[in-house]
């Protein structure tokens, strides 16, 4: 099982990875959290120069974020999920699309593609939109600012329409929350979702 959770910054997605892992652990599922960009001691590197370093073009912003994600796919995720493990991934594809292509100037389906091409195509079975207006996240995670969280209101703006355009056109594969609520109402929603995917 691949599952991502996406959403803008300050929506709680680390709170609600910890939370599913231990509910997984508790029922004897092996279970590896990761996270993109820095899921490796490779991406660790891309993601310094991603976040506190000086600008970045876009096109080599969306470089680097690929490249991150195929190193990070190839020698961590791929090999987990074919020993069975369960992967929870603090965002995948989805954020490229959404931060590189909606939010910067570049194609959102260039930006897709390149990602497909980076992981030979590798799609989440389940991807959690944990969904929070940008003023909303912004106030929750406080003055943690790194170089792109420091981006414009309506930057964050069309990161978040993008999410949720991407939910609506495949909701097989999505589960949307609004992230505001209580978080073990929400904790309690995806373990329900995790499980019937997981087949428990
Ligand atoms: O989620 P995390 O805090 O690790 O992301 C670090 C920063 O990189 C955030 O400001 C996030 O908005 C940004 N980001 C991005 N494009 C991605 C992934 C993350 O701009 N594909
Ligand atoms: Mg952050």
């Amino acid at each position: 099982g691949f599952i991502v959770f996406e959403g803008g910054d300050g929506a709680g997605k680390t709170t609600q990875i910890e939370a599913l892992a231990q509910w997984l652990r508790s029922v004897e599922r092996t279970v590896v959290v990761t996270r993109e960009p820095g899921g490796t001691p490779l991406g660790a590197q891309i993601r310094q120069l991603l976040l506190h370093g000086d600008h970045v073009e876009p096109r080599a912003e969306a470089l680097l974020f690929a490249a991150d994600r195929a190193h990070h796919i190839a020698t961590l995720v791929r090999p987990a999920l074919e020993r069975g493990d369960v992967v929870l991934q603090d965002r995948y594809l989805d954020s490229s699309v959404a931060y590189q292509g909606e939010g910067r100037d570049l194609d959102a389906d260039d930006v897709r593609r390149l990602s497909m091409w980076a992981t030979h195509d590798l799609v989440p079975d389940l991807t959690i939109v944990l969904d929070v207006d940008p003023a909303v996240g912004r106030a929750r995670r406080g003055d943690s600012h790194d170089r792109l969280e420091r981006e414009a209101d309506d930057f964050h703006h069309r990161v978040r329409q993008q999410f949720l355009a991407m939910a609506r056109q495949a909701p097989e594969r999505y589960l949307v929350l609004d992230a505001t609520r209580d978080r073990d109402e929400l904790a309690g929603e995806i373990r329900t979702r995790v499980a019937a995917l997981l087949g428990m």
